[in-house]
């Protein structure tokens, strides 16, 4: 048997067995060795039978008196009495006929199940049971816990996971020896076998850190390469120029603040070097990234090179383009922005290209497909990359080619990430965080609602739109759904029109209608043609109607955390007050997760909750590929993260040669694959 062999090559694994362990995603040997349990019961505690008391235990006796009969149809009962030195104990299985026949007389077995009282009688119920003289795997162990499918349970998995223990003892080691040695790593091949059967909790725990230090070595292994290949081109030194700095500022109706006038910094000491900037701008919504990003353009434009903006969205587009054309007004640089933009009319595209290739207009503004427009780009410097998390080197290249060198690149986004996964996540960026949001800004309030309490909610949100305000009403589905029992836009769009509502001018959004009517709609959404807006989340990202103060979720508990936080962004733009209602789907308590949106605005404290309560997964199933999946490693151990991440970048600094270790190389070329594209 080796790695690669099918499943079925193991003695006990039929065709049928195989089947059921392949709608699990496990086929091969090395599937099943890599199928790491999600928990585990602690049966290694072995009693003596005078010392059991109701609860799960574990014994290690003969069996004796094994008898099985039917008390009813359907309903089969075998009992046996176990016994050692110190007593007996009854053992009794429910449906379970071929078990009478199954016992050794006076072999050892060792016996784990829960002693409880049925009919009167204490017995233990329904136990795993196996021969001492065998490696016991269900019994008197730590035992693992498998996510199981139908027909399938963890102790079958078990057994199968014995029969590759000679595979797993013959692991290769994948990570460098000296990175195992000066870190104290268990080797790769008793770590995995310690995660299937872990001969003590420590042994579990080392076998942990072993596994999830490898993954967030390899990570951060493939985003040095990429920071590093990046490194090797050239880009144009754009250099600094304090007089319009200081007029840019001077010109703002409001002063930076600390956070923002040092991501600035760090942006202008980037584009002064001759190598490719490639940092990401974190900040909440709100956080004021627009006027850093302006600002970066601003200085691009002062000594002449191009800048082009990219925004997820027409709308977006638009709106940036309205912003920066004021914020360089001032400055006099307003004439040289262009949008360009699918939805202009050809007339008005013609003049922009000629415009841009006449170098009178340099700031260009528009969708993530505006790398794909035939414009002249010969003076590209900067690119300005609004929520898209990635600007891989493939993207990069096409520029390029217009470009004839690397123009330096600043990814903005609005999610906040804990520092510690973005450190691993983003590992070949720069990050530059905007952690506080500017002073006086009002924080939303927020409060949960059951059901209930919808009537009179609809009447103090009619008062807020009398009052001239808007609202969004957020659903998690477009239409009904027999599948999942929740709101839909849909639905709700159609009682509002017709009930609480019916005198309010209400649109409908949703990611199912094309891209020109979504324009439309939310075009008049914000120039206040409505009043009420029901959409999915694809109002999510960036869209800007300051006269917006009410966001109420439907089904709030179908959301994310950091969803719902991005959605509330949405409110609270203007001098009004804004407010995030939280409808529950019914009157259940609400989660942890829900209380705490109430609690706190703050972004940053929210992912790490997040992070804390769900898992990296919270995070990744919003913006990444699953490959990069973390399995083993936790990202709230900051420790480990930081171990990992010092000894990858030792094995750049040393210069060690990544093709020498195979696997390594193989899983850091998978990765880098994934984080190059998009
Ligand atoms: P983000 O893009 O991070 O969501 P914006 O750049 O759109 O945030 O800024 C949100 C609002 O806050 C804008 O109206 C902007 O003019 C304003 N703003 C930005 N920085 C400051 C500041 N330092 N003080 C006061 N208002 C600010
Ligand atoms: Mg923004």
């Amino acid at each position: 048997m080796s790695l690669l062999s099918p499943l079925t090559e193991i003695k006990s694994v039929g065709p049928e067995l195989a089947k059921k362990f392949a709608t699990l995603g496990i086929r091969t040997v090395s599937d099943a060795i890599h199928y790491y349990p999600r928990g585990y019961d602690d049966f290694s505690h072995v009693q003596e039978i005078r010392h059991v008391k109701p609860g799960m235990v574990t014994i290690k006796a003969t069996v004796k008196q094994a008898k099985g009969r039917y008390v009813r149809r359907g309903m089969h009962v075998t009992e046996a009495v176990a016994s050692d030195e110190t007593g007996s104990v009854r053992l009794v299985w429910f449906n379970q006929p071929y078990r009478a026949a199954s016992f050794k007389p006076h072999a050892e077995y060792y016996i784990s199940g829960e002693f409880a009282l049925r009919r009167q009688r204490l017995s233990i119920q329904n136990p795993s049971i196996e021969l001492v003289s065998e490696f016991p795997v269900n019994t008197a162990r730590i035992v693992p816990v498998y996510r199981e499918t139908k027909g399938l349970k963890s102790q079958q998995i078990r057994k199968v996971l014995r029969s590759c223990i000679p595979d797993i003892r013959g692991l290769e080691e994948t990570l460098p020896a000296w990175v195992v040695k000066q870190q104290s790593l268990m080797a790769r091949a008793e770590a995995v076998e310690m995660m299937h059967f872990p001969v003590s909790p420590q042994a579990l725990e080392k076998a942990k850190r072993r596994l999830g230090f490898e993954e967030v070595f390899q990570l951060t292994l493939a985003a040095l390469l990429n920071k590093y290949e990046l490194l090797k081109e050239y880009a144009v030194q754009i250099p600094f120029d304090e007089q319009l700095a200081k007029d840019f500022v001077g010109h703002l109706p409001f002063t930076l603040t600390d956070a923002q006038k040092k991501a600035v910094w760090q942006i202008y000491l980037d584009m002064q070097k001759p190598q490719p900037m490639n940092r990401l701008l974190e900040g909440d919504v709100g956080s004021g990234k627009t006027v850093v990003a302006t600002m970066a353009a601003a200085m691009a434009l002062q000594r002449d090179f191009q800048v082009a903006f990219m925004a997820p969205t027409e709308i977006l587009a638009r709106q940036h383009a309205e912003t920066i054309h004021e914020l360089l007004e001032p400055l006099g640089m307003a004439e040289r922005l262009s949008l360009l933009v699918g939805g202009l009319k050809p007339a008005q595209k013609k003049a922009a290209h000629a415009k841009i290739s006449s170098g009178h207009i340099g700031l260009i503004i528009g969708t993530h497909a505006l790398i794909q427009e035939k414009v002249d780009m010969h003076r590209l410097g900067l690119v300005i990359v609004d929520e898209q998390h990635r600007f891989g080197v493939e993207q990069r290249k096409v520029l390029q080619k217009k470009a004839g060198h690397m123009p330096h690149v600043l990814n903005m986004t609005a999610t906040p990430i804990p520092r510690s996964l973005a450190l691993t996540l983003y590992g070949e960026m720069d990050i530059s965080v905007i952690d506080t949001k500017p002073a006086g800004r009002k924080s939303i309030v927020t409060s949960i609602k059951s059901p209930n309490s919808r009537k009179q909610l609809y009447e103090a949100l009619d008062k807020e739109l009398e009052a001239g305000r808007q609202m969004f009403v957020v659903t998690p589905l477009i239409s009904e759904s027999d599948l999942f029992p929740a709101a839909s836009a849909e639905e709700v769009y159609a009682a509002l029109s017709r009930g609480a509502f019916k005198h309010r001018r209400i649109g409908l959004l949703h990611g199912k209608m094309k891209a020109g009517e979504k324009d439309m709609v939310m075009q008049k959404f914000v120039r206040h043609e409505l009043d009420i807006l029901v959409s999915t989340t694809v109002i999510e990202v960036g869209v800007n109607v300051p006269n917006a103060t009410v966001m109420l979720i439907e089904n709030a508990e179908r959301f994310g955390l950091a969803q719902i936080h991005q959605l509330r962004g949405r409110v609270g733009r203007s001098n009004h007050q804004g407010y995030c209602y939280l409808m529950m789907g019914d009157s259940s308590e609400p989660s942890r997760r829900l209380r705490a949106l109430e609690q706190t605005n703050d972004g940053f404290k929210l992912a790490e909750l997040d992070l804390e309560i769900r898992g990296p997964g919270a995070i990744y199933g919003t913006m990444q590929h699953g490959q990069l999946d973390l399995r083993v490693a936790k990202l709230t151990d900051t420790k480990l993260i930081a171990d990992a991440r010092k000894a990858a970048q030792e094995f750049i600094d040393k210069g060690h040669n990544l093709l020498e270790y195979n696997q390594l190389y193989a899983r850091v070329q998978e990765i880098r694959a994934v984080t190059n594209l998009n």
